[in-house]
């Protein structure tokens, strides 16, 4: 009888891995924008960039120094110099367009174009300048004490982008770096997947968030501020649509206003069993919602469906369970990876970077049919490898303990993690 029950509950448990494809197959991209290049800094391109110019544009010097014919160096050493005359000087911005004579160096700053006739360039810490310096009218020497090769210290055009190269790929993250290629092609207004905006909001008669003295009941509320916190690490908008008391109307008309100013809405409470769970009541009224259960712990209640707005939108709706390990977990599981779908990434940047660790202490846990979500703190060791131990809490409403975790044990179902055993880790960093 009661090993029955206890199959027929399990039964009811949705794998995560079915819950994940859900919520992904209903979360997709809005119509590209674009973006000055400036700002474009943690966008998604949202259509391949070729480079219409060379960069660099043109040959230029890797130092300050002397443009020369290397076969004018031949024999050169710190013994040995060999002197040229310095018919010459270009600075970076100049066009470079004097020419270099055989036996004669031109004194050349780096980025300077290098002047037609020179192959190579010595650095001048390479070098002695014999006679007045401003004054490169080929009456002064240059004594240079080592012997080039052709291309020394020298930037071909192209070097690093050739004309008609596909230089990113749609659904490459615009990271700083890149932010700077795209500016270096002249892509000034890159075409992108424009920001998910996330309303953000809690439920709860319980919560206050005033600052004021706690009533009998009363708790402050953590799960809106942490949310609006992850949102912005996965890279979309947080807005904050505050806490909505346990009431069904005031409830309807927040979440109608956030779907039509939102791309998605996040909210945490009211999802489980409880006689007031109201996001329950609405969503089930106004929204293409699905109540599960997921065969996972903590943050086992989870809803998720699709709330219609103006224009035909579907404005995809989390809900998220109150308590707040449990807000934090299903968000990372199932909101993170949607938000990032949404934003355009491509499915390797969806999830935060998994590995596998080394227990350092045992991860106790028994057979239940869920995977546990274990927080920990990882650290690399002597030997490279993560290792992790246990935060000393793992209470889905101990949210202080779950603060001191940077990783996350993916812990199978079964009796747990002895030490020196390996489990999948979570790292909480992009
Ligand atoms: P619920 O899912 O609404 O039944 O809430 C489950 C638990 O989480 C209760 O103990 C709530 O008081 C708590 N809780 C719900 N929302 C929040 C919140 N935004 N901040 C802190 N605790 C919350
Ligand atoms: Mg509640």
């Amino acid at each position: 009888m009661v090993a029955d029950a206890f199959t027929s509950k399990l039964r009811s448990l949705v794998p995560i891995q079915e819950a994940r494809a859900l919520v992904l197959s209903a979360c997709n991209t809005s119509e590209p924008i674009t973006i000055d290049v400036t700002v474009a800094t943690g966008y998604v391109l949202a259509g391949d960039v070729s480079s219409s110019e060379n960069v660099p544009p043109f040959a230029n010097s890797a130092v300050d120094g002397y443009a020369v014919r290397a076969v004018d160096t031949d024999g050169a050493g710190l013994t040995q110099p060999v002197s040229l005359r310095v018919v010459g000087e270009i600075a970076a911005g100049a066009a470079g367009d004097v020419d270099l004579l055989d036996g004669t160096a031109i004194r050349i700053m780096t980025g300077a174009p290098m002047p037609p006739g020179a192959d190579a360039v010595v650095m001048v810490e390479d070098t002695k300048f014999v006679g007045e310096r401003h004054n490169f009218d080929g009456s002064q020497i240059v004594q240079i004490f080592k012997e080039l090769r052709s291309g020394d210290a020298l930037r071909g055009a192209g070097d690093d982008v050739r004309v008609g190269d596909m230089v990113f790929q749609s659904g490459t993250e615009i990271r700083p770096s890149v932010a700077g290629v795209l500016a270096s092609i002249n892509c000034r207004k890159p075409l992108v997947y424009p920001r998910v905006r996330v309303a953000v909001l809690s439920t709860g008669d319980e919560l206050i968030d005033d600052g004021s003295v706690l009533a009998p009941g009363q708790i402050r509320e953590s799960n809106r501020t942490m949310l609006m916190g992850l949102v912005a690490q996965a890279g979309a908008e947080a807005i904050d649509y505050g806490i909505i008391r346990d009431d069904e109307n005031a409830l309807e008309i927040v979440l109608r206003q956030a779907a039509t100013e939102c791309d998605a809405i996040v909210t945490s409470g009211g999802v489980s069993m409880g006689d007031y769970d109201v996001v329950k009541a609405v969503l089930s009224r106004i929204a293409e919602m699905h109540w599960m259960q997921l065969a996972i712990k903590p943050a086992k209640p989870f809803a998720f469906g699709l709330l219609q707005s103006a224009g035909d939108r579907s404005v995809p709706v989390f809900g998220l369970p109150g308590n707040p390990v449990s807000s934090l977990v299903s968000f990372e599981l199932l909101a993170r990876p949607a938000l990032r779908k949404m934003a355009g990434h491509i499915e390797v940047a969806w999830d935060r970077p998994m590995i596998k660790a080394i227990a350092d202490s045992p991860i106790k846990r028994s057979t239940d049919g869920k995977v546990h979500y274990q927080r920990v703190i990882a650290r690399f060791d002597n030997d490279g490898r993560l290792h992790i131990d246990s935060v000393r809490s793992q209470g889905s409403h101990q949210l202080a303990a779950t603060a001191l975790a940077n990783a996350i044990a993916v812990v199978p179902d079964g009796d747990g993690v002895v030490v020196g055993g390996e489990v999948l880790t979570i790292l909480l960093v992009s």
